[in-house]
């Protein structure tokens, strides 16, 4: 089982994600956490990746499909996922079935109104000093969430994939029952461990 969170920076989508992976007991991995990993480790991949991410770009699909089957493949026991920050363009989409483990079971968009994602990124870039939180990098980032990630939704929803579509302007407790609840309105695979 595998469930895809969306959602532009400061939308909550990580945190959403990882709460999503305590309570179904999925594991849950992020693409954007690899990579700065990747870079801290100084691998070579890593190494490269990083002139991407630093600048709010996207990274190349074919670093990040080497580095997700890479993932996966360490990770061969498990089949449950809650995956978050792929796929992000339409390259990434075409392979993403052929990467995972096991079948794509909703995608979960966190949507946020764009004075509220600079009020929240604001914040949190004084707080995290995340390498890639410059004012530059963070309106490229919030360009390309909306011109190239945010239309794979459609692309979901045409190809029949069951999308869930929730606002991220309120406290993380009622985003994550709102999930929830239409998580397993009509997922009965789903149960809470
Ligand atoms: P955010 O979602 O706020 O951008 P992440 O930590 O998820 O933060 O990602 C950080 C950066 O890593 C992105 O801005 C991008 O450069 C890179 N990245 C993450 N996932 C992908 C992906 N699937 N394809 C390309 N680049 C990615």
């Amino acid at each position: 089982m595998i469930i895809i969170v969306m959602g532009p920076q400061g939308s909550g989508k990580s945190t959403q994600a990882r709460l999503l992976a305590e309570k179904y007991g999925m594991q849950f991995v992020s693409v954007g956490e690899i990579l700065r990993e990747l870079f801290e480790d100084q691998n070579q991949v890593g190494i490269e990746a990083r002139q991407y991410w630093i600048k709010g770009e996207l990274v190349p699909d074919d670093l990040i499909v080497k580095i997700v089957k890479e993932f996966f493949n360490k990770h061969a026991q498990e089949k449950d996922y809650v995956i978050d920050g792929f796929p992000r363009d339409p390259g990434e989409y075409v392979v993403m079935k052929e990467v995972f483990p096991s079948e794509i079971d909703a995608i979960v968009y966190i949507n946020l109104a764009h004075d509220l994602i600079i009020k929240r990124l604001k914040k949190r870039a004084q707080i995290e000093k995340r390498e890639d939180e410059t004012e530059e990098a963070i309106r490229r980032r919030l360009e390309i969430a909306q011109n190239v990630t945010f239309p794979l939704l459609q692309k979901f929803k045409d190809d029949g994939y069951r999308v869930i579509e929730v606002d991220g302007s309120p406290a993380p407790e009622i985003i994550f029952n709102e999930i929830c609840f239409h998580l397993e309105e009509t997922h009965t695979l789903i149960k809470p461990q």
